[in-house]
């Protein structure tokens, strides 16, 4: 008479579920944990989430170009720096320059948003991070050009 249905565990897709299996960074092949955002290698972003994050970005990125803005060899590595933090020196300045100060003079004010705080924080930290990263990059080449180790000097002239 009474019937129980027999539960239907092909119902439930596999691949769905979190696999225990590891990642691997994209770029080096590292294999990282299911919460992480970068490579702690290479520092890669592996995660849907990082571009979203930009101040982890920045570090990231950072990581990855602190080698090429203390010997940056060749000129298109400079290029390339200039390509990439400049815009986003440009982005921050836009973004500073976007911002309502009137809205500050409220700050003691209990509704004063955190959020403006942060909308302030982060195009400093754009500017201030790409324009650091920027002349390190600049002048390290050109210090390095006038030393006597200029290796890579012939691809360059
Ligand atoms: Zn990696």
């Amino acid at each position: 008479m009474s019937s129980t249905p027999e539960p239907k565990e092909e119902d439930l897709p596999e691949d769905e579920q979190p696999g225990d299996g590891e990642d691997l960074c994209p770029a080096c092949l590292t294999p990282h944990g299911p919460l992480a955002h970068f490579c702690g290698r290479c520092g890669a972003p592996v995660s849907a989430l990082a571009p979203m994050m930009p101040f982890e970005k920045i570090f990231a990125e950072g990581y990855v170009y602190r080698h090429a803005t203390e010997s940056p060899g060749k000129f298109i590595v400079v290029a390339g720096i200039w390509l990439i933090f400049l815009p986003m020196a440009i982005q921050g300045a836009l973004m500073l320059n976007a911002i309502e100060w009137e809205t500050f003079k409220d700050w003691k004010e209990p509704g004063f948003a955190f959020f403006n705080i942060l909308g302030l924080v982060v195009p400093l930290g754009l500017v201030g991070v790409s324009t650091v990263i920027i002349a390190r990059t600049t002048w390290a080449y050109f210090r390095q050009r006038s030393g006597p180790s200029d290796v890579e000097r012939e691809e360059v002239t």
